[in-house]
């Protein structure tokens, strides 16, 4: 069998990692030595697919077709609250699917998430097999612990358009645990804190790990917080300096803007170990006379810390109501797991050390935590490494709609899975024919603010007055948090004609065609001098799975 990887697909950059041969996680690195490359995905005028570092060089000539912050839009619908905030600041079209998803149109063309998701995967196979030597097809994947279940589902979809056999999706602060080994101290129940921080989001994990179990207690965090604010910060000090010095809006420019970004982001790198760093930028605009303007000034530690101070402000609320929904105070955490290329900002790790009360522990490099950790389960699946148990909570309250638009909670936040509930209804008129039950998940009162999940019909009921006929409606969530749901007559213990369709997502048949589409572009391209081939695309169909009549591929 090959070996199992371990994939981190993050919102600003993925990674990839697998077992040693002596069943250590070791991350593995593309041909040009990076071990971690940027979540972008392009597309050229040629139509030509770029991924990664080429695809983010060329982002500020090509924006509309740069993809970055899929994560962002997998697995949701289009009007949620913060994929509308995405999509303003994004500068390619995320549009409405059919279904209300929200995709991406790219040079015409609408894209699922999990498409372009594919893409990142398939670069991290890819990079797994050159360094491995050997072909690669299965794969642990990680997400936020918070990802519900649609996005959870999108993003196996991605592995699967990526020809990845994804073994499981894994939270991320459970895989961050597992690698820096939080199972291994001690004998009795600890309660540990992982303290995620990246470039686009901030998540916060309050977990119990006891004798190889690892336990969700509660999650949090801010989506729209990340070390890219600490940069958008910096770059909009500099840039009205040079407003202020030339009367120049270099902000209008997106080549000028592009570069000074680039040169903030390495100053802030460079300052998270140094109090000054240099920022030398020649040619970066013309003034009013034409003249260039090359820009070059000294910034502190000091000075970025004052601009950026409300940004680590934030962090401190996420964790206390992380902490207050897991019945804890930061008195009871025994250790707080530094994740996140941001938590290397001295600050940041300040604000962590006052908010838990103590030193945070640091791995090597908080940027590859996560992958090891997926690559250290995948040993697990694997039966290579060590043994360990998982276990998770559901992330959101699941429930039901009731009277105008209320939301009934089923199923709480941060149960423990897998979970089990039931909840009895009568009908309400005389002779009722049906019940028809929405299911939602989310955490409003008011249920159209929380995601529709699918709906339950239970039809053929016995005739009688109101009240008279009940029907139990029982949700099962496993232990990867898909749901399963039931309805069931009680007099007549009839269970019949239930289903539940999630309101979202590809269909195997999608997933299909993107595949087939895929090989079909992959082709190697008709050499012109042969004769007659020149458009002539030739597709090789006989090992895609065939499609049954239900839409799903035959065995
Ligand atoms: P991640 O999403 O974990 O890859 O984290 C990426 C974020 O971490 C970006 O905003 C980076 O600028 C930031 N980052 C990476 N290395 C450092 C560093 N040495 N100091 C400060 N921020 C860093």
């Amino acid at each position: 069998m090959s070996r199992v990887i371990g994939i981190d697909l993050g919102t600003t950059n993925s990674c990839v990692a697998c077992l040693d041969d002596r069943g250590v996680p070791q991350m593995l690195a593309a041909a040009d030595g990076e071990r971690t490359m940027p979540s972008v995905v392009a597309w050229t005028s040629a139509n030509e697919v770029l991924v990664g570092v080429a695809a983010r060089r060329q982002a500020v000539t090509n924006a509309g077709a740069t993809v970055y912050g899929t994560k962002r839009l997998i697995g949701r619908k289009v009007n949620a609250d913060d994929v509308s905030w995405f999509a303003r600041s994004a500068p390619f079209r995320i549009v409405a699917a059919a279904n209300g998803d929200a995709w991406v149109r790219v040079r015409g063309d609408a894209k699922s998430p999990q498409e372009i998701a594919s893409h990142v995967l398939r670069r991290m196979r890819a990079v797994a097999e050159e360094a491995l030597g050997e072909p690669v097809t299965r794969a642990v994947v990680t997400v936020p612990a918070y990802f519900d279940d649609v996005q959870r589902q999108a993003t196996r979809d991605a592995g699967t358009i990526a020809g990845l056999d994804v073994l499981r999706i894994l939270n991320e602060p459970t895989a961050a645990a597992l690698a820096y080994g939080a199972h291994r101290v001690g004998d009795g129940r600890r309660v540990i804190a992982v303290f995620d921080l990246g470039g686009g989001t901030f998540d916060i994990s309050i977990m119990a790990v006891e004798r190889g179990i690892f336990e969700v207690l509660a999650t949090g965090g801010d989506t729209a917080l990340g070390g890219e604010d600490w940069d958008r910060r910096m770059v909009e000090r500099l840039a009205d300096e040079v407003f202020d010095k030339h009367r120049v809006d270099i902000t209008s420019s997106s080549l000028a803007l592009g570069r000074l970004k680039e040169a903030a982001e390495a100053a802030k790198k460079q300052l998270s170990s140094a109090q000054s760093a240099e920022m030398q930028l020649p040619f970066l605009a013309q003034d009013q006379n034409g003249a260039p303007i090359n820009f070059d000034r000294k910034i502190t530690r000091a000075e970025v810390e004052a601009l950026t101070r409300d940004l680590v402000d934030r962090l401190e609320q996420p964790c206390r109501r992380a902490l207050a929904d897991a019945g804890l105070t930061a008195g009871d955490i025994e250790e707080v797991l530094l994740v996140g290329g941001m938590t290397r900002w001295p600050q940041v790790q300040a604000q962590v050390e006052r908010i838990f009360g103590k030193k945070p522990s640091k791995g090597a490099n908080p940027d590859e935590i996560v992958a090891l950790g997926a690559a250290a389960y995948a040993g697990i699946l694997a039966g290579e490494g060590e043994d360990a148990a998982l276990l998770d909570v559901t992330p959101h309250d699941i429930g039901i709609r009731v009277g105008d638009a209320q939301f009934s909670v089923i199923v709480p936040r941060n149960s423990m899975l897998p979970a089990r509930a039931r909840k009895l209804f009568a009908t309400t008129q005389v002779d009722q024919k049906f019940v028809s039950i929405e299911l939602y998940q989310g955490v409003s009162l008011d249920v159209s603010k929380n995601r529709k999940l699918g709906q339950v019909v239970l039809d053929g009921l016995p005739p009688g007055p109101p009240g008279s006929v009940r029907v139990e409606l029982t949700l099962t969530l496993d232990v990867e948090s898909i749901l399963s749901v039931t309805a069931r007559e009680l007099s007549t213990g009839k269970q019949a004609g239930v289903t539940i369709r999630a309101s979202g997502g590809l269909s195997q048949r999608e997933i299909v065609e993107i595949i087939t589409r895929r090989r079909a572009e992959e082709q190697p391209r008709p050499r012109p001098e042969t004769p007659g081939e020149g458009q002539v695309t030739r597709v090789k169909t006989t090992d895609l799975p065939r499609l049954g009549p239900d839409g799903l591929p035959e065995a």
